[in-house]
């Protein structure tokens, strides 16, 4: 394929399986020249006073907060999420906007002693750096990206996810309407190939955060080797919730398909096998099965829906093939018709090796497996390539407290499934990532600390 060829991308609604819009894909030259207009803004922009930058994000985040509904709106036809969701996932772009506004004014260094003179550390800003989005939260992922990486004074390049890019694309657009310069913040659409290649390989790219699939974020990080280019990991996941007979066993069922089923499974963080310790297993699936029915599978623009299709239809097709493979418990409902529907199941596992069981479905499936103690749930829980997130059920603080430090993943909650919240840092153990975003210290995860002694 010529990459001079100009090529564009019908974006489908996941729930008539419609045309939605038309969005052109950029060509490699294409991809060169926004790169090129983003190293040329980085000079200005790292030289904007800290007060100032700080108050022009703080103006993109009101932007973004009177845009809430068209943007939630927006994701509704674009991605099938539900309008819940997506109302909160555009509140998230504003909140994290106003959380590193705060970054510019407080991006201290070190004062260090040593002999002979004053030693001095500062945050520098890399230049340009890249943020490359999956489809599953197409807003606060590129917001995640963006919001810490401008607050740190360089511009940003951004590559949606080609199944998903109306909700960036407008971001970018309220950027500019909000003050932002030109060339600080582009909205680059197009093929992983090309655009998101181009990324790593381009030497004026000094960073790529990338959010997405374990595979593709391998070769990413062999490509980054090249140019030894920054890079950040936020890969797949085959997360545990762990319940154990202590708890409140009715609570943990009701809030199980939460934890898994949210944006139709569709999540790094999704607890999609649930350990379950086998004096209350019995009860456990049987009030699930009562949770699993009440679900509200329906059209995610209504008000009351709690799950909506899935992306696509290959995304469907894959999700069917692990459940014909399984030993399906129960599933609950879902429209029949149009659109990339697929009703939450659940199905027991017997073995550990079962496909269900040790890939990332990114479906509304769960695997359930019971156990006898805590070793055995915490090995079970670890017994796994990925390391993203997990929930410890439990009523006794100290299992609580031995568990959230022996299962080897980033985001533990307990009793309690939270994993993603701006103020804390997110990121993967072993195959789920390297690097963390969010928190207090995203911002220095896009500069580099430079050390200058002057002499006395
Ligand atoms: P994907 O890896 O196929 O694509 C992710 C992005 O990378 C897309 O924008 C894609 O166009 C781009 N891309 C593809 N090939 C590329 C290449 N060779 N060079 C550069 N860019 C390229 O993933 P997906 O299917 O969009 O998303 C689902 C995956 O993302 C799941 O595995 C999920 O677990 C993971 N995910 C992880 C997190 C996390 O924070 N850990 C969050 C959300 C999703």
């Amino acid at each position: 394929m010529s990459t001079r060829t100009a090529v564009s991308h019908t974006v489908l609604s996941p729930v008539t399986e419609a045309p939605v819009a038309e969005v052109p894909s950029l060509t490699l030259e294409e991809t060169d020249a926004a790169i090129e207009r983003a190293h040329e803004a980085f000079a200005s922009w790292r030289a904007v006073a800290p007060g100032e930058r700080a108050r022009l994000l703080r103006a993109f985040a009101a932007v973004v907060g009177d845009h809430v509904e068209e943007l939630a709106r927006l994701e509704v036809a674009n991605s099938g999420h539900t309008i819940g969701n997506a109302r909160w996932e555009a509140g998230n772009v504003r909140d994290c906007l106003n959380y590193y506004s705060a970054a510019p004014e407080r991006l201290f260094g070190r004062q260090i002693p040593v002999p002979g003179g004053l030693d001095v550390t500062f945050y520098e800003p890399l230049g340009v750096v890249s943020v490359i989005v999956p489809w599953n939260f197409p807003m606060p992922i590129a917001g995640w990206g963006f919001a810490p990486a401008l607050a740190a004074g360089n511009t940003v390049v951004l590559k949606p996810a080609e199944l998903t890019p109306l909700t960036a694309i407008r971001l970018g657009e309220l950027a500019r309407e909000a003050g932002l310069p030109e060339g600080v913040l582009t909205v680059l659409p197009g093929k992983g190939s090309v655009v998101g290649q181009r990324f790593v390989t381009h030497p004026l790219v000094r960073k790529v955060a990338f959010t997405g699939s374990t595979e593709v974020g391998k070769q990413i990080m062999a490509g980054c080797a090249d140019q030894v280019k920054r890079v950040t990991l936020e890969l797949g996941g085959k997360s545990a919730n762990i319940v154990f007979a202590d708890t409140d066993v009715a609570a943990a069922a009701a809030s199980a398909p939460g934890a898994v089923f949210d944006n139709a499974g569709q999540d790094c963080c999704a607890r999609s096998r649930i350990l379950v310790q086998r004096s209350v297993y019995d009860e456990f699936l049987g009030r699930l099965q009562e949770a699993v029915s009440a679900l509200r599978v329906i059209d995610p623009g209504d008000e009351a829906s709690e799950m909506g299709p899935l992306i696509s239809a290959a995304q469907r097709d894959s999700v069917r093939r692990y459940v014909g493979e399984a030993t399906v418990a129960f599933a609950g409902s879902c429209p029949s018709g149009p659109g990339y529907w697929h009703a939450p199941t659940v199905v027991e596992s017997r073995r550990t090796d079962e496909r269900v069981w040790r890939e990332e479905v990114f479906g509304p499936v769960v695997a359930v497996m019971p156990f006898d103690d805590e070793d055995e749930a915490v090995a079970l829980a670890n017994d796994t390539e990925y390391g993203l997130s997990g929930s410890i059920f439990t009523d006794d603080l100290g299992r609580a407290l031995r568990v959230a430090r022996g299962v080897e993943a980033g985001n533990l909650s307990v009793n309690s499934h939270s994993s993603v919240r701006y103020w804390t840092p997110f990121g993967g153990y072993k195959q789920s990532g390297l690097g963390r975003e969010l928190g207090p210290d995203a911002p220095q995860a896009f500069t580099e600390e430079k050390n200058v002694f002057l002499a006395h």
